[in-house]
């Protein structure tokens, strides 16, 4: 079997102690990854993961939306120590130059807890559309609706109908809107990610179920939401393999064969070289 992780925080400081155990982990079941920036910082983190591990680990570089607000919180998960960045679109042009980098994220709208800095948010999640738009490199959303609405992933719809991004290739992380809203992403193009919660909750059966193999993506999100076999435990890139046996099951597809292509769609889309 092989599989990629085409969204996970190996960079984090969570794997600090045991990232190449955890690596050769992955290595081992056929798996792997890569390791998605949130800020400046995490972003460079990545980049130097993926050259440290070149056969295993690519990189993205990204804004996250919780990292612009006033409220911004601090994981210890992802940085040892509290560091509020400001966002510079220069900087992340910069660090993209890089031959590992693969994709611009992640970068959108999250209105679960705080709509007050939407304006910021549009700002930072149009100047990273256009980024990836001119390297020429997906864009990989997070977009987290406040509580019973689609409303992050309107705007970003809204934002993304600009006939200049026609070309871009567009991806939802994680997607957790409704189906209705999933079939219009999905038929204007959209690509879309999900992880362990598919494992354990069963609201994103049908969005499954109705989206084409082609457009789906398996992900960890490492190193939370693990998936059942290690709910509520620090999750890693090796269980995407469990990710990828619940699709091949909600798609009544043999694993293998599923398995199979959703990586060739990993290695094509984000061009893995
Ligand atoms: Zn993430």
């Amino acid at each position: 079997m092989k599989a990629i992780d085409v969204h996970g925080h190996i960079q984090f400081p969570d794997f600090d102690a045991d990232r190449a155990e955890i690596v050769k982990r992955a290595r081992d079941v056929g798996v792997k990854m890569i390791a998605v920036g949130t800020q400046a910082a995490t972003s460079k983190k990545a980049i130097e993961i993926a050259h440290q591990f070149s056969s295993d680990v690519w990189a993205t570089v990204g804004f996250h939306p919780n990292h612009l607000s006033k409220n911004w919180h601090h994981d210890e998960k992802e940085q040892a120590e509290s560091k509020q960045e400001v966002f510079d679109i220069n900087v992340l042009r910069e660090l993209a130059k890089d031959p590992k980098v693969v994709s611009i994220s992640e970068c959108g709208f999250d209105f679960f807890y705080d709509k007050s800095d939407a304006g910021l948010q549009e700002k930072a999640f149009g100047e990273q559309a256009s980024l990836a738009r001119e390297l020429n490199k997906p864009l990989m959303m997070h977009c987290r609706p406040s509580k019973g609405t689609d409303d992050a992933y309107k705007i970003a719809l809204e934002i993304l109908s600009d006939p200049k991004f026609d070309n871009l290739k567009k991806i939802m992380h994680f997607y957790a809107g409704s189906l209705d809203m999933a079939k219009k992403l999905a038929k204007l193009g959209f690509y879309f990610t999900f992880g362990g919660v598919i494992t354990f909750a069963r609201s994103y059966d049908e969005i499954i179920k109705y989206l084409p193999l082609d457009r789906i993506f398996a992900e960890t999100d490492c190193p939370y939401v693990a998936p059942q076999s290690h709910r509520g435990k620090r999750n890693e890139p090796a269980y995407v393999v469990e990710v990828v046996l619940k699709i091949a099951e909600l798609k009544g597809l043999d694993f293998e064969e599923a398995a199979d292509e959703l990586y060739e769609n990993s290695v094509k889309i984000f061009n893995l070289k």
